[in-house]
C-alpha cells in the first residue's frame, strides 16, 4: 500500500515552553487554559489538520469531541475511552470483564467506608489505595498495617484529602516485582508497542526519597524479554483494544500500559491514555531514520495503521531529567538555562522552561530531559550524562543513578 507522503509544515504549542518557542518549526501559542471553544476556533483559523492533546486531563474532560465535531481528526481518546485513565474504578472492572490480568480488587464509594473497612479487615493480602479519579500521580497509598490502610481510608473517603477524586476508591492486592511501562501506538483496532521502558519514579539515587513525575528513564528494559512482550501483547494488549471497541469505546492514540512482573506474570497497573515523561523522550530517540512520528499518528487517526511501518533502532536510549533543587517540593524559578553544542544522538528536549527575552529560563519542577542513543545501554547513559555535563543552571538536580538496575542484569 502506498504511503501518504507527509510533510510537517508547523506545529503550534499551547501553552508550549523554551524548547518549543525555538524550534524552526514549531511556535507558541497562548490558548486559556480548558477553554475548548476556543482551542477549536484556533484550529479552524489556521487550517489545522491534526490535534494531539497532551495530558491527561483535557482528555478525560472531553476535548477530543470539540475537534471531531468541526471534522478536525485527534490523536488521542474519546471521553470515554479517557474514562481508563480518568477512572481507576472504571479501568478495574474493564479489566475483569475482559480477564486482563490485574492485581484482585474491590471498588468502593465514599459513602461505602464500613464496607471498605472490613474488606481491608478480611480480603487476607495486604492492599494500596487508590482513588478513583486523577490525583496528578498522587492518589495511590501503600499502607505497611491494616491500622495505617484504615487511617488512609478514613483520609480519602471521609476527610476526601483527594477531593472528588476519592469519591471512589480501589483497593487492591499489594503486588511484587519490577515495574515496565509500555507504550503502544492504536487505531482502535490495531495496536503497536515500542520496546518497553523503565522509569525511576523517586527523586533520590538507590530508589529512594518523595515521588516524582519520574527522574529518568531507558528503553528497551532487558528484563522485559520477547517472551514477555509477547504475553504482555497477547494477555493485555490486544484484550484492551478489542474490549474496548466492542464495548463501543475504540481507543485512537497512545496507551501507555504500566505493569508489575509478578512471578505469575505481567499484570497491569494502570493505563494512561497519552505520552507520559520521562518514557517518551527514551522512545522517540529509538524510532528509526526511516520511521516518522507524524506518519504514525496520521495513520492512527485514519484507522490505517497495520498499513504503517514501525521500525524501532538497535540499541538503547535513555533520558536524564534535569530538576530544579528542591523539586518535587517547592523549588526557584527563572534561572537561566545554557546548553552547550550536543552531539547529534543527545537531544536535550525541554520541560519545565521558557524563553524570556533572548535567553531560556527554568519555569518548572522537572526542567529538561537529557536523552541520548547509543548502540549499547553503556553508550547511552555515558553519552546522555556527558549531554548532562553540558547543561548548566542554577540548582541543577539529576540522579547518577538512571539505568544501573538494567546494567546488572545481563544482555538478553
Ligand atoms: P502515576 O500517574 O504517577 O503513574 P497513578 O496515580 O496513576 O500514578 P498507579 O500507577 O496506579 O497510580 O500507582 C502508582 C505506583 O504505585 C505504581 O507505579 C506502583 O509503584 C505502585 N503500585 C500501584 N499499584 C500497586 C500494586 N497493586 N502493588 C504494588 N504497587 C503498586
Amino acid at each position: 500500500m502506498a504511503h501518504r507522503i507527509l510533510i510537517l509544515e508547523r506545529i503550534f504549542v499551547a501553552p508550549g515552553n523554551g524548547g518549543t518557542a525555538s524550534e524552526a518549526k514549531t511556535s507558541n501559542v497562548n490558548l486559556p487554559d480548558g477553554d475548548f471553544h476556543a482551542a477549536v476556533r484556533f484550529a479552524l483559523a489556521e487550517k489545522i489538520t491534526l490535534v494531539l492533546p497532551g495530558p491527561e486531563q483535557p482528555l478525560v474532560d472531553g476535548v477530543e469531541v470539540h475537534f471531531r465535531k468541526v471534522g478536525i481528526p485527534v490523536f488521542g481518546p474519546t471521553a470515554l475511552a479517557a474514562r481508563m485513565e480518568g477512572s481507576k474504578v472504571f479501568a478495574k472492572g474493564f479489566m475483569d470483564r475482559h480477564s486482563i490480568p490485574t492485581a484482585a480488587f474491590r471498588s468502593f464509594s465514599s459513602s461505602q467506608f464500613d464496607q471498605a473497612v472490613e474488606y481491608v479487615k478480611t480480603c487476607g493480602f495486604k492492599v494500596v489505595l487508590k482513588a478513583s479519579g486523577l490525583a496528578g500521580g498522587k492518589g495511590v497509598l501503600i499502607p505497611e498495617t491494616t491500622e495505617e490502610a484504615i487511617r488512609g481510608l478514613r483520609d480519602i473517603m471521609v476527610d476526601s484529602v483527594f477531593g472528588a477524586a476519592g469519591s471512589e476508591v480501589v483497593i487492591e492486592e499489594l503486588l511484587s516485582g519490577p515495574e515496565i511501562s509500555v507504550l503502544a501506538f492504536s487505531d482502535g483496532y490495531t495496536i503497536v508497542p515500542l520496546p518497553a521502558a523503565q522509569d525511576h519514579k523517586r527523586i533520590g539515587e538507590g530508589d529512594t526519597g518523595l515521588n516524582t513525575g519520574g527522574m529518568g528513564a531507558y528503553a528497551p528494559a532487558p528484563i522485559a524479554t520477547p517472551e514477555i512482550m509477547g504475553r504482555i501483547m497477547k494477555e493485555t494488549l490486544q484484550p484492551t483494544i478489542t474490549g474496548m471497541r466492542r464495548e463501543g469505546f475504540p481507543f485512537v492514540g497512545l496507551l501507555f500500559t504500566g505493569f508489575m512482573l509478578t512471578a505469575d506474570g505481567p499484570k497491569v497497573l494502570e493505563y494512561n491514555v497519552r505520552f507520559g515523561d520521562p518514557e517518551t523522550e527514551a522512545l522517540m530517540l529509538l524510532l528509526a531514520d526511516d520511521t516518522d512520528l507524524a506518519s504514525i499518528l496520521f495513520a492512527c487517526v485514519d484507522r490505517r495503521l497495520d498499513a504503517v511501518q514501525i521500525n524501532v533502532r538497535p540499541g538503547s536510549a535513555v533520558s536524564v531529567i534535569l530538576a530544579s533543587q528542591g523539586y518535587p517540593g517547592s523549588y526557584p524559578k527563572g534561572h537561566e538555562i545554557v546548553v552547550g553544542e550536543l552531539p547529534s544522538n543527545v537531544v536535550a528536549f525541554h520541560a519545565g522552561t521558557k524563553a524570556l527575552d533572548n535567553d531560556i529560563v527554568t519555569s518548572g519542577g522537572r526542567v529538561l530531559a537529557v536523552t541520548a542513543y547509543g548502540p549499547t545501554l553503556q553508550d547511552a547513559l555515558d553519552a546522555a550524562y556527558a549531554g548532562v555535563g553540558m547543561v548548566s543552571f542554577e540548582g541543577k538536580t539529576f540522579r547518577k543513578d538512571i539505568g544501573r538496575r538494567a546494567l546488572q542484569r545481563p544482555v538478553q
